[in-house]
C-alpha cells in the first residue's frame, strides 16, 4: 500500500509526516522503546497508543491553562495533528526529586527532595549522548538567547506545576520530566511552544504510597511490563479505554 503522507522525520519513538495544511504535521507514535542512547531497544506492544492518548491529555490540559503547545487534535489511535515548529536543540529537564543522572552525579539517594525545582539542559545530539550543557554554551553557540531561556524556564515551571498537580491527584509523584520546545513565527513575532510529547517515556513517575515506578525506568531497569505500567497511569487519569484489549496490536493501526 502506498504511504498516505510524505515522511518528514523518523525518530526513535515517533515519526513525523507532512500535515494536511501548511504549518501542520502528523505525529505518529511507534511502539519502539529505546534507552541508554538507543543501546537498549525493544518493541513494546501498545506503548504508542498509550503515549498518543497521554500526550493528548497533558497537552490539552496545558492549552486549557494557557500554556502554548504544538498539539492541535488527535487523529486516530496512533496519530495526532500538531503545529510544525522549529525544535530548539535542547532537552529541557525539570527535577523535583533526585533520580537518574543527578542522583549519580551528586551522590544523592534516588527520591531525595530537591531544595527547589531544578531546570537543566542537554544538547540534543545522539552521537554525543545528549550532553548536559550550561546556559553559557547555549547562548555562545546560538541555540537560544537569554530571552528564549527565560521564556523556556517559565514554560518548564508552568508545565511542572501543572503535571505535579495532575499526577498528585491520582496518587503519583512527579520526580522529573523532559520537554522539548519549538519556535513558531507569527508575522515578525517568534513564540516558543511546548513540543514533542509529554508521556511516561519522558517523565519519572512513582506511586506515592508504594514507590512503584510507572515510567520508562520499568524498561530501562527491567522492572516489569512497561505497557502495564503506562496502562495504570492512563487508567488512573481516566484517559484510556479500561478494556486493554483495545490496545492489543491486532486492533491498532
Ligand atoms: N529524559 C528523556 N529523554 C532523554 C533524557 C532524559 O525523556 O534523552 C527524561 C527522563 O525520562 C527523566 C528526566 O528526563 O524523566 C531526567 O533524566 P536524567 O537526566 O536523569 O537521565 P537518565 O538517567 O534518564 O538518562
Amino acid at each position: 500500500m502506498a504511504p498516505r503522507r510524505k515522511k518528514i522525520y523518523e525518530g526513535k519513538a515517533k515519526t513525523l509526516y507532512e500535515g494536511p495544511e501548511p504549518g501542520t504535521l502528523v505525529q505518529y507514535f511507534k511502539d519502539d522503546a529505546t534507552a541508554f542512547n538507543a543501546q537498549k531497544k525493544a518493541v513494546i506492544e501498545g506503548k504508542g497508543v498509550l503515549n498518543n492518548r497521554l500526550s493528548e491529555y497533558f497537552m490539552t490540559g496545558l492549552t486549557n491553562i494557557g500554556v502554548p503547545n504544538h498539539f492541535i487534535k488527535r487523529l486516530n489511535m496512533r496519530e495526532q495533528l500538531i503545529r510544525q515548529v522549529e525544535i530548539v536543540p535542547l532537552e529541557v529537564i525539570v527535577r523535583n526529586f533526585a533520580a537518574g543522572s543527578i542522583a549519580k552525579r551528586l551522590g544523592l539517594e534516588e527520591g531525595t527532595p530537591l531544595p527547589r525545582p531544578i531546570v537543566e539542559y542537554s544538547y540534543k545530539n545522539d552521537d554525543l549522548g545528549d550532553p548536559l550543557v550550561p546556559e553559557e554554551y547555549i547562548i555562545a553557540f546560538g541555540w537560544a538567547n537569554q530571552q528564549d531561556l527565560d521564556d523556556i524556564v517559565a514554560l518548564a515551571l508552568r508545565v511542572n506545576d501543572f503535571l505535579t498537580g495532575v499526577f498528585y491527584a491520582v496518587g503519583i509523584k512527579l520526580i522529573d520530566f523532559k520537554i522539548e520546545v519549538g519556535r513558531v513565527w507569527e508575522g515578525d513575532f517568534m513564540r516558543l511552544l511546548v513540543a514533542d510529547e509529554i508521556s511516561p517515556d519522558s517523565c519519572r513517575l512513582w506511586d506515592i504510597k508504594t514507590g512503584e515506578k510507572l515510567d520508562k525506568d520499568v524498561f530501562r531497569r527491567d522492572l516489569g511490563n512497561l505497557t502495564d505500567a503506562y496502562t495504570e497511569v492512563a487508567r488512573r487519569l481516566g484517559v484510556m479505554p479500561t478494556n486493554t484489549a483495545q490496545i492489543k496490536p491486532t486492533l491498532i493501526n
